[in-house]
């Protein structure tokens, strides 16, 4: 017997900025579908009209092609089984309603919003479920007739079997039962004829032949509906996998406040596509050994459905910073250079075309800077030493690293050698830096920290040897000299 060919799906609703959460999740379904050789689908589930929008739309398209995640069918590529855009599925939702209808599974209701709002308040005020009370589920003919002469347009609710479990194995969660009696007859299309998300999405994943529905843990509640849906339609019940909820660090369930919350705001951040991809995969999936910095191919050597944890994954930014900076490090100064730029730019250090001298300055800056920054943006909390030739004193420490009793030693004999090269490079400043140590017989703290403090009047920063063959013979002289001007 063959195996099944694995069909997996990335089904978003375009209302908004692409959460990370949805970025994991599908993140896990294409792992799976390139691990298996199976396909993903990309479908647009846009039944929310209201909320709905061709830009959140893209944007996920967007969003999900910088990740490097790709699919197989789908709204923007078509497929044997599209259309993929929920909105032009209704004339297929509804051939299914006529189905339910006929069959006496599903049933015309003309209750209005305030009646069924009375009714839940009734409900909880005796402390029972506010579950629907079926009421329209035996109308009479005449009660039908005046309903749809006072102008009422019915929705069409699903007729809930009373006192079945309903149990799927979920394969992060194992064996998940529900108890059909909380659930009410519930609306499976609404008086405008838009189907709501619970009924779209079964007859999708049916029709697409789905095979396994991976998504995030708020969806949990819905599969009992949509397994009795499945059963009422007579398709065959997917694998469910229901990955967990991801919270802040302090476990709180991940929001603003956290900080950034979609892909949208890490890329403009400067975060790199590969890193990521590489903690996303670490949210709520776990790899065999200790290892944490995987390329998106040992990714998918790697996943498998087995190692996704049920318990909360923990959304670390820390680690998330330390996995990109991981990433930065393996760029090349063009590629560092080309991510930094722009924030340098938004930054104002920098504007317009840059002649190739500046450009290969600025990517020397950015270079000189790699180590100090974990996300491109970052870099502008740095660089003004570069840009910028009059600053104050840091801190008081940094001033008082020039009352060193050795200090004028040490301008010195810096000054002597630095008027003495004529090529300002990396190795000469070493060398040169070597030199004063030698000759004044110091360690090597007591040089390059009273020179740091006069170049930058900072007491941390970029390696000397990277800062002043940037800055530059005249530059480096000017500073010392404004710098000695101040204490
Ligand atoms: N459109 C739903 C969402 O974005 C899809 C949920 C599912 O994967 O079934 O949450």
């Amino acid at each position: 017997m063959s195996m099944q060919e694995i069909r997996v799906r990335f089904a978003p609703s375009p209302t908004g900025p692409f959460h990370i959460g949805g970025a994991r999740s599908a993140l896990f379904n294409w792992l799976l579908a390139r691990k298996t050789g199976g396909k993903l689908i990309l479908r647009v589930e846009d039944t929310d009209l209201e909320r709905s929008t061709k830009e959140s739309e893209e944007n996920i398209k967007d969003a999900l092609h910088w990740l490097g995640i790709t699919w197989d069918e789908g709204v923007d590529i078509g497929g044997p089984y599209g259309p993929y855009r929920q909105t032009e599925r209704l004339a297929i939702y509804r051939q299914y309603t006529d189905q339910l209808l006929a069959t006496g599974q599903a049933y015309l209701c003309y209750c209005t919003d305030e009646e069924l709002e009375a009714e839940r308040q009734a409900l909880m005020a005796k402390n029972e479920m506010p579950c629907y009370s079926g009421r329209c589920k035996n109308l009479s003919p005449d009660d039908e007739a005046r309903f749809i002469a006072e102008g009422r347009k019915p929705t069409v609710r699903f007729k809930v079997p009373a006192n079945v479990e309903i149990g799927f194995k979920d394969l992060v969660r194992g064996a998940v039962v529900f108890d059909s009696n909380g659930i009410g007859d519930f609306v499976i299309v609404k008086s405008d004829g838009i189907p709501v998300y619970n009924y779209a999405v079964v007859i999708d994943d049916a029709l697409m032949n789905i095979t396994h529905v991976i998504r995030a843990e708020e969806h949990l509640s819905n599969t009992p509906r949509q397994v009795l849906l499945y059963q009422a339609l007579g398709f065959p019940v997917p694998q469910f996998a229901h990955i967990s909820l991801i919270l802040g660090k302090d476990r709180s369930k991940m929001s603003k406040r956290h900080g950034a919350t979609s892909v949208e705001q890490y890329r403009a951040l400067g975060y790199l596509p590969e890193a990521i991809v590489n903690f996303l995969a670490l949210l709520g999936w776990s790899p065999v050994g200790e290892e944490e910095i995987f390329s998106r191919q040992e990714l998918i050597e790697q996943f498998s459905m087995e190692r996704v944890a049920k318990n909360p994954a923990v959304f670390d930014v820390d680690k998330l910073n330390w996995i990109n900076a991981n990433y930065m490090k393996k760029l090349s100064p063009e590629e560092l250079a080309e991510m930094v730029i722009p924030h340098l730019e938004a930054a104002g250090y920098i504007s317009g075309t840059l002649s190739p001298e500046k450009r290969a300055w600025v990517t020397e800056v950015a270079v000189a800077l790699r180590e100090h920054i974990s996300y491109a943006a970052q870099i502008v909390d740095h660089v003004d030493i570069f840009f910028n030739d009059s600053y104050d004193f840091e801190n008081d420490e940094a001033r008082m690293l020039l009352q060193d009793v050795d200090l004028p030693r040490v301008i010195t004999s810096f000054r002597e050698k630095f008027h003495a090269m004529e090529v300002i490079d990396v190795p000469g400043v070493k060398a040169l830096l070597k030199a004063v140590t030698k000759e004044l017989k110091l360690g090597g703290k007591k040089v390059y920290m009273p020179i740091r403090v006069l170049l930058t009047g900072k007491t941390h920063g970029p390696e000397l040897f990277h800062l002043i063959p940037l800055l530059g013979k005249e530059r480096t002289l000017a500073r010392i000299e404004n710098t000695l001007k101040k204490i």
